[in-house]
């Protein structure tokens, strides 16, 4: 957020601007222009800024406004009850919060309080009127307080009844939901699109929206839109029909009327029961066959929902708690260059730390100086991070309307940052490498790999002591690590007695590391572990390896004459066949060991595996390699051909489905046991 009050004017008008722009491509056109989930950031931020300066808020700001005004296509309608949109939580504390806001409104409410969770679906609000229980109004929410009837559309969803499902109907009632277009049709719906040459919609919402507001209702017809019903209002009781009192029971009656209600809905009695039905369904939910962004939160008791009523925006009684976005915007503080391990030089944009898809986020990758000059990425603009699940952060684009005119460019160094020394870009790849040999960021970074997981697996080594080793001089190759002593380790800062003799036995225990593992250790350019793997058993020993010609390496299935020249050429260098001797001496495994494995029985042969979560000392790939080699075979979702699931800690919605399908579920040991 800028610091001064001129800079702050400056943003809340570009902010302004842009989030206009925005709504109007969103709910006029049904094209939008920005990301929900970036949206709604600068949306608080323009927000909070007004917060800060109330003298700056203007009518017209999107702060003060629902939705868009209804376009001129159909005839406007005043709502008969606001319908209003919600405020949004997007933490456990903003749910707190507000739960704090409406008690301090009703100190005197004694009642037990009882919350409604529903799933947040991802469509457009409409309001439907029936009369003597006959479907006489469709109207979309417009600006909460003006709509556009659109009766002849809505009458063509099938989820909403034409006549209620009673005999004895109120004079009126008034049903809210929400439209919205399932995940198959929506995806139906742009594949026709695209063959039609239209644009394609964005997401589900506004495919919905816009098919909503189509003047042919046969469009609409085809388009199979659904329903789902949260809100009823009731003229007054009959004799089918109480006047309900509560939300849980309007959405029982609006299940008697004949509309469909979500089922996943829980009646909740504390903040803490709230939190479980939003964790349970933070995964639960990307298996549903339509999209839902959040948790709606509702007040149950209909009595103290009227005495809290509505700000200008939003019912006081409800809340939409979201999920954490995979996309957000913010700020570029500073781009800082990273020196890897194998020299590439990587501009890394130094972020305003964001929340995205549940963790902090304040570096991004801008991979390489082409990706900079596409981006036109300055310090100090706004822009696009994406994070999805694993995936490290990246800028996905660069918000131009929000660049600051103190914007700086940047272009990429000549010199290494950490040697000095020339950095050379190649024309073939848009990386520029440090290529000094004894730089040490290389060498930190050539360390950090050998030390890691998946090749050598020192666990008492670390990047803190890697840093320190390194600095000092102490260890300038892979090879000096097993030369040091109990005692050089105990000299460094932060080190005890106990932890250097840790470290120096962990260094040992290395020895053991099978040849594959020492090879993918090694760094070679394009050798991951699973090719690494494979070429260690192609070739048993480093000398077999060694002597091997690019066209050898090149045969072995899979691996391409890229990764086979990369091979030959490390061990051309003479630098690395002295790495080789003195891994040697140290006593590094440089050969497979005699095993039975060739004559081992297929114990696996033509079974179906499918790998769930994170297992507790194998990797995914190296599971999947153990299962193949024992004659299975590991495919990617669960099915009725699946024979077996393996399952590790935080398994996702391949275990719900294994479980749904009762296919038998084995741990780890088990799979070692079966492989027996
Ligand atoms: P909203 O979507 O955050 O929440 C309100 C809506 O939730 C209600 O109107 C209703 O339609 C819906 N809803 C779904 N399930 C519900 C349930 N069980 N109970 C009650 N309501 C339920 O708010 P909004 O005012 O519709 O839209 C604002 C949002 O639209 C922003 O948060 C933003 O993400 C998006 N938007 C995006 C852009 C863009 O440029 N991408 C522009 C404008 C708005």
């Amino acid at each position: 957020m800028p610091s001064n009050p001129q800079n702050a004017r400056a943003r809340v008008s570009e902010l302004r601007s842009l989030l206009q722009r925005a709504s109007y491509a969103y709910y006029a056109l049904d094209a939008p222009i920005l990301e929900d989930a970036v949206y709604d950031q600068l949306y608080h931020e323009l927000l909070s800024l007004e917060q800060q300066y109330p003298e700056w808020v203007t009518p017209d700001s999107p702060t003060q406004r629902v939705g868009e005004q209804p376009a001129q296509r159909f005839e406007s309608v005043q709502h008969r009850i606001p319908l209003y949109s919600l405020e949004n939580a997007f933490s456990q504390a903003d749910l707190v919060a507000w739960d704090q806001r409406w008690r301090r409104l009703v100190p005197d409410w004694e009642a037990s309080v009882g919350y409604v969770a529903e799933l947040k679906i991802d469509g457009s609000a409409l309001a439907l009127t029936y009369e003597q229980g006959v479907l006489v109004r469709g109207v979309t929410r417009g600006d909460g307080a003006l709509g556009e009837e659109i009766t002849q559309n809505v009458r063509t969803i099938r989820a909403i009844p034409l006549r209620l499902n009673v005999q004895h109907p109120p004079d009126w009632i008034e049903v809210r939901g929400e439209a919205f277009l399932g995940l198959t049709i929506f995806e139906q719906i742009n594949r026709d699109r695209s063959q039609s040459g239209e644009p394609p919609f964005a997401n589900p919402r506004n495919a919905a929206a816009g098919t909503l507001r189509q003047l042919d209702s046969r469009i609409v017809a085809q388009r199979q839109l659904d329903f789902f019903a949260y809100t009823l209002h009731i003229s007054a009781a009959t004799p089918d029909l109480t006047v309900p009192e509560t939300q849980w029971q309007a959405l029982e009656s609006l299940q008697k009327l004949g509309f469909r209600i979500n089922p996943h809905r829980r009646l909740c009695q504390s903040l803490a029961d709230l939190e479980a039905y939003y964790q349970d369904w933070a995964l639960r939910r990307l298996d549903l066959p339509y999209l839902t962004d959040g948790v709606v939160v509702k007040l149950n008791a209909f009595d103290l929902q009227a005495q809290l009523g509505f700000t200008q925006k939003a019912p006081r009684w409800a809340i939409a708690w979201k999920y954490p976005p995979e996309e957000a915007a913010t700020r570029v503080l500073n781009i800082s260059v990273n020196v890897g391990r194998t020299g590439a030089i990587t501009p890394v944009a130094e972020l305003q730390p964001v929340q995205l898809a549940g963790t902090t986020v304040s570096r991004a990758t801008l991979h390489n100086r082409d990706r900079i000059f596409e981006l036109d990425i300055h310090i100090g603009d706004t822009v696009v991070v994406r994070k999805a699940g694993e995936i490290i952060p990246e800028v996905l684009r660069v918000l131009p309307e929000l660049r600051p005119a103190t914007a700086q460019s940047f272009t990429m160094p000549t010199h290494c940052p950490v040697c000095g020394q020339p950095v050379v870009q190649s024309e073939e790849e848009a990386v520029a490498r440090c290529v000094n040999p004894v730089c040490p960021a290389i060498l930190k970074g050539v360390l950090v790999h050998w030390v890691s997981r998946d090749a050598l697996d020192i666990d008492g080594v670390g990047e803190k002591l890697i840093e320190q080793l390194v600095d000092q001089g102490l260890v300038r190759s892979i090879a000096d690590l097993y030369d040091l002593t109990p005692e050089t380790l105990a000299s460094l800062e932060r080190m005890g007695q106990k932890s250097a003799r840790n470290a120096v036995s962990a260094i040992a225990a290395s020895q053991n590391r099978p040849w594959s593992r020492v090879l993918y250790g090694l760094g070679i350019r394009h050798v991951g572990s699973v090719t690494a793997q494979q070429l260690a058993t192609a070739f048993p020993s480093v000398a077999q390896l060694a002597a091997a010609t690019p066209k050898s390496i090149a045969d072995l299935h899979g691996i391409g004459p890229e990764i086979a020249q990369s091979v030959y050429d490390w061990f051309q260098t003479s630098r690395h066949q002295h790495l080789i001797q003195r891994l040697q001496a140290a006593g590094l495994q440089l050969a497979q060991k005699e095993t039975s494995d060739k004559n081992a029985p297929q114990s696996l042969a033509g079974k179906t595996f499918v790998l769930t979560g994170t297992l507790p000392t194998l990797k995914r790939n190296e599971a999947k390699a153990l299962i193949e080699a024992a004659g299975g075979k590991v495919t990617g979702s669960v099915s009725q051909k699946t024979d077996y699931v393996v399952v590790g800690e935080e398994a996702g919605s391949k275990l719900e489905k294994a479980k749904s399908l009762s296919i038998p579920l084995l741990s780890e040991a088990d799979l070692q046991n079966l492989m027996k």
